[in-house]
């Protein structure tokens, strides 16, 4: 008969059923990719903090969910603290459901463990499994039901499979990291979690790390699913509605959020799930004091002159210019004292990959400047190699 299946954790969100009613919404605010972009300029956490609880003020039943890849790109904090400060603002964001992505497998077993356990966040990990012999173990869950007022919701999330340091799918995809064990047929896994857990709940949500392509051809052959809440694509948000599904993308890099309202017909428990509107992050728009006091204390702690200037830009060098200023350095920087010059390879430092934008205008030139002139990543199963290195290398050159 095979194994037992496991109770799924369950929460409670927002006041009690209200039995005398005939209809109830929930809503969902759902980021993905946020990609460590919680530095000192954009405040865009804070200000994404802020639109989830505009929303639960005018909802009570409301949902703050994240598709994954909270690590990698946004700040020199990230490289600084060995990926603690992401860790920290993730935590900081307070959502209520969250997915692993693939570039939170960039910094190890151990921190993999710590971002999983969450105060407030059910962490999803529906096709990973942890085999270590960490006592306190691994939070990340297979299922989650959220009892939101009149209704159950359940969850789970899937994560893609690694990617390599020039942002490109690993084929065939392997384990990311020791001691977690991957499973890819995402199908099969997505059926067996519904025949579990689908007659618990009234409305089933896959919360995805898998990209809008994936999401949607999951959606289409396996039954079950009402609500993709996405990730792993970077590109305009986007909605696909498919197999009595809405697929849902949200932005990337924290520029914006999606807000979807679902309306269930108590009686039948039937759901009509709204357009969903992507919503960009403004300038203007209003910060979440708390969150950013968080922030402001996670960017003192492990970066504080991230945002101090260190150089100075006379005018706008080509990206050619700038691939040499950055070599010149980083050769410089890997054996200053030997003379001895390091063959740098040039993936690290793909001429593609650098930014040929007004980070590079006349003016100051920060820490921060620097990082994100080169946005790397690390996510494969090898990584704990040179790629980190090589980062904070660039981010210490002054
Ligand atoms: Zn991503």
């Amino acid at each position: 008969m095979g194994d037992p299946i496991p109770t799924a954790p369950t929460k409670k969100h927002g006041p009690d059923c209200d039995p005398s009613a005939v209809s109830q919404t929930i809503r969902f605010i759902h980021v993905a990719d946020l990609h460590g972009h919680f530095g000192y300029r954009e405040q865009f956490y804070s200000k994404i903090k802020q639109a989830h609880l505009s929303a639960l003020d005018e909802d009570a039943y409301t949902l703050f969910t994240n598709g994954g890849d909270d690590y990698e790109k946004g700040t020199v904090a990230e490289q600084l603290s060995g990926g603690y400060a992401t860790l920290e603002a993730t935590q900081a964001l307070a959502f209520d459901y969250r997915v692993i992505g693939n570039h939170d497998f960039a910094w190890g077993p151990e921190q993999l463990l710590e971002y999983s356990r969450d105060d407030v966040a059910t962490v999803l990990a529906s096709n990973t499994s942890y085999y270590g012999n960490d006592t306190e173990g691994f939070n990340g869950v297979d299922f989650a039901i959220a009892e939101v007022g009149c209704v159950k919701v359940g969850f789970f999330g899937m994560t893609s499979g690694p990617w390599n340091e020039l942002d490109q799918e690993v084929t065939p995809p392997g384990d990311f990291i020791d001691d977690f064990s991957m499973r890819w047929d995402w199908n099969n896994r997505a059926r067996e979690l519904i025949s579990a857990y689908g007659e618990q709940v009234d409305y089933m949500v896959m919360l995805s790390h898998l990209g809008h392509g994936t999401d949607t051809a999951l959606a289409e052959f396996v039954d079950g699913i009402d609500l993709v809440l996405g990730g792993h694509t970077h590109d305009s948000p986007t909605t696909t509605r498919i197999n009595n599904s809405t697929v849902v993308l949200p932005d990337f890099n924290a520029k914006g959020y999606t807000d979807i309202t679902v309306t269930f017909d108590l009686a039948t428990k039937t759901a009509t799930t709204s357009d969903p509107q992507p919503q960009s992050i403004a300038e203007s728009s209003p910060i979440d004091q708390t969150t950013q006091t968080k922030i402001d204390s996670i960017m003192g702690t492990y970066a504080p002159d991230a945002s101090t200037e260190i150089a100075i830009s006379q005018k706008q060098p080509s990206r050619d210019k700038v691939l040499d200023i950055l070599h010149a350095s980083l050769t410089d920087f890997t054996a200053p004292k030997t003379a001895k010059r390091y063959t740098i390879n040039a993936s690290f430092l793909n001429r593609d990959e650098i930014e040929d934008s007004e980070i590079w205008a006349p003016g100051s030139l920060t820490q921060e400047d620097f990082h994100n002139a080169i946005r790397l990543s690390v996510s494969r199963p090898t990584r704990r190699g040179s790629a980190p290195y090589i980062r904070s290398s660039l981010a210490e050159m002054s």
